[in-house]
């Protein structure tokens, strides 16, 4: 066996986003060990794409916000389905994680009178996204990155080694964690420019990967996004939570047909753009749903007249959450009133001068010009729904972030469930990311310093076979015997089968036969991939890279496919035409995906009948003074009968 590399760290965090990177420096600053590894290069991860902003109740923008209005604007968006416990601390904790980016050096806009400068977004009731122009993640990312290089020159000043308690381990990939008597005790991986096997012990492993985007063809996600950790953690024994809620955004690029997918931001909108179909009506007016008629603008004018007076005007259609407005697109397109590409028209040029729309929106700006052609102050974007951001995840411990069932094993940002029920509101995943991250940093070093001379031993064993299944792309037709027949399977026409088939059947609006041919898609697929065969070597290969996420994908679409078909209501980013409305009986009810085998190896398990069991469970009764927060006539909307009543 080829380990060429055993270290030992306190705390290993995979993954260096925006949730990773707060996580390893809480648990270095309370004086865990902490190894990150991140697939890409560090500093390239999801976050630093992010452009709109961090939503914190900061009440720069309007005195009256606070974190009881964010956490009811959170709840709303994700159709009460949110684990409330991490919702409220969240709203109360994003304003404090904010200002603390500020004193570690993060440059936001400011106001006029100096003050962190705040944005409208969808589904928040107040301008309340901390920002920088479009380029919040970068500088979100950049900050991280400085703290953590502060924190390595104070550990050089003690020990003479500059990575003696923070180490980042960059263009690493993780393949399995590690167990022993049932608690975490490491990682294995590769890097990815060698091939190389390590495996890093440690009693507390902080899973921080990010989404899933890379199961469906049209996304805004980039090539990392494969629901590794979401696999890792369902490997280790760890249920996922609510998994059928995968959020569309409503605005991506439609064409040219290679960027097809890449994300417009909804600052776009925030700071005035509008949506018109092909007959240059603005129709977001058409689409108000019920649950929010009281809060949306009924006309144009009243609309426009809310960006200067949002005390005496309600705010337009277009600020609707995003499942509304990516519905609400498609719907267009499917009447034949969208535009020449297969999306509608999205519109800042006749609502800001030039010189403002490129001040405040400059990525996009660039974006447009670079790949499209389009120049956004003299003309109109293309837009249309994109596979952007997976609300179902890791199920966690809310206060703690603790993997349920998996002592060691914890969870934070895109990759753990729970936080944002069926939906997202934008700008609520970069605040999610530091108040989790930060938490689950705290709570993995705590339970490493808990275990002092007791901590699991890895065991060889599993060593061999975490190796074993990471070459089995290279003895696909020699070595596999079953299932016997047919030559070894390229790996890229796997992928682009299955992206087709999740993005075709159980894409935006979802129906059951179509959702039951991509349960059988993805068995045969199953099949298929245990032939995924590659050539060449170990060195930076990556063929064979894709081969091993295909594992992740697979596992991950499943959970999506088996969740999707069990809930038979439509609710925020699952939106079922066979039963069109919320169900408030459905309020009540988490689904969990754990692995059919739970010992969490999969050769064994029958590739046609599955790999994931589903199960129901009741969801935890919100708090009493947090419902308080919220009209009667409003709770009738979400609520189950029997919770009403008690
Ligand atoms: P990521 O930032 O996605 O990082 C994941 C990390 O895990 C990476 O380092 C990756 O290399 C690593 N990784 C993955 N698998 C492995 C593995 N097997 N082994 C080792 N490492 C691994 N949200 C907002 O709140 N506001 C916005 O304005 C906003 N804009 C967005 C714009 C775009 C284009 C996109 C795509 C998303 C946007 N989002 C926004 C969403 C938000 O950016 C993401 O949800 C968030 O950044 C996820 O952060 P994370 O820390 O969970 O993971």
């Amino acid at each position: 066996m080829s380990v060429v590399d055993r270290q030992e760290w306190d705390v290993v965090v995979v993954g260096a986003g925006g949730a990773g990177l707060r996580a390893a420096i809480e648990a270095r600053e309370r004086g865990a060990r902490t190894a990150v590894i991140c697939k890409s290069l560090f500093g390239k991860a999801h976050t630093v794409m992010a452009e709109g902003g961090i939503a914190a109740a900061m009440a720069n923008a309007n005195e009256n916000d606070n974190w009881r209005v964010h956490f009811r604007d959170t709840m709303r968006g994700g159709k009460f389905l949110n684990q409330w416990r991490m919702a409220e601390l969240h709203a109360q904790e994003a304003p404090q994680r904010v200002w603390e980016l500020e004193t570690w050096g993060a440059l936001f806009d400011r106001t006029k009178d100096g003050r962190i400068s705040q944005r409208n977004f969808g589904g928040h009731e107040y301008p309340r996204l901390a920002h920088v122009g479009d380029r919040t993640g970068l500088e979100l990312i950049r900050t991280l990155q400085q703290k953590i290089v502060a924190l390595q020159q104070e550990d050089f000043k003690e020990t003479g080694d500059y990575e003696s308690r923070l180490k980042v381990f960059q263009e690493c990939t993780v393949t399995r964690v590690l167990k022993e008597d049932g608690r975490v005790s490491g990682v294995f991986g590769y890097e990815r420019e060698s091939g190389r096997f390590f495996v890093l012990e440690a009693p507390a492993v902080v899973i921080a990967t990010g989404g899933i985007g890379k199961s469906f063809k049209v996304t805004s996600n980039s090539w990392e996004y494969t629901g590794d950790g979401h696999a890792l953690a369902l490997l280790a024994g760890a249920p996922l939570l609510n998994m059928e809620f995968v959020q569309f955004h409503p605005t991506g690029m439609v064409w040219p047909p290679s960027v097809k997918g890449i994300l417009v931001t909804e600052s776009v909108r925030g700071d005035g753009g509008v949506l018109r179909n092909s007959d240059g009506k603005r129709f977001m007016f058409d689409y108000i749903p019920d649950v929010f008629k009281d809060k949306y603008a009924e006309t144009e004018d009243e609309a426009d007249r809310w960006y200067e007076d949002p005390d005496h005007n309600r705010r337009p259609p277009e600020l609707l959450p995003r499942d509304e407005v990516a519905r609400a697109i498609n719907s267009e397109v499917k009447e034949g009133r969208g535009s020449p590409h297969g999306g509608v028209f999205l519109d800042v040029s006749t609502r800001m001068p030039a010189e403002v729309i490129k001040r405040r929106l400059p990525s996009m700006y660039h974006q447009f010009k670079e790949l499209a052609d389009v120049d956004i102050t003299a003309e109109a974007m293309e837009v249309g729904p994109t596979c952007h951001y997976v609300m179902g995840g890791v199920a966690v411990e809310s206060d703690t972030a603790a993997a349920r069932g998996v002592p060691g094993l914890y969870a934070a940002g895109e990759v753990a469930g729970g936080m944002h029920g069926s939906n997202r509101l934008g700008g609520n995943s970069l605040s999610d990311l530091l108040v989790f991250g930060r938490r689950a940093g705290w709570h993995a070093a705590e339970y490493a310093a808990g275990l002092a001379g007791a901590r699991p031993v890895v065991d060889d064993g599993q060593i061999d076979s975490a190796a074993a299944e990471a070459l089995r792309p290279f003895s696909a037709e020699s070595e596999i015997e079953e299932p016997k027949g047919g030559p070894p399977e390229n790996p890229y026409t796997l992928h682009q089968e299955l992206q087709q088939a999740m993005n075709d059947l159980v894409g935006i609006i979802r129906r059951e036969p179509e959702m039951k041919q991509a349960l059988e898609k993805l068995a045969e697929l199953r099949v298929r991939a245990r032939r995924a065969g590659v050539e060449g070597h170990r060195q930076f290969n990556p063929g064979w890279h894709l081969a091993l996420d295909l594992r992740n994908m697979l596992l991950v679409s499943e959970c999506v496919a088996r969740a999707a078909l069990e809930r038979t209501e439509s609710r925020g980013g699952h939106t079922r035409e066979d039963h069109p409305g919320m169900d408030r009986k459905w309020r009540r009810i988490n689904l969990l995906c754990a692995l059919t085998d739970p010992t969490g190896g999969l050769a064994a398990t029958d590739p046609v009948r599955g790999q994931i069991a589903l199960t129901r469970e009741t969801t935890e009764p919100v708090r009493a003074d947090l419902l308080a927060l919220f009209d009667k006539e409003e709770l009738v909307k979400y609520l189950a009968e029997e919770e009403l009543y008690e």
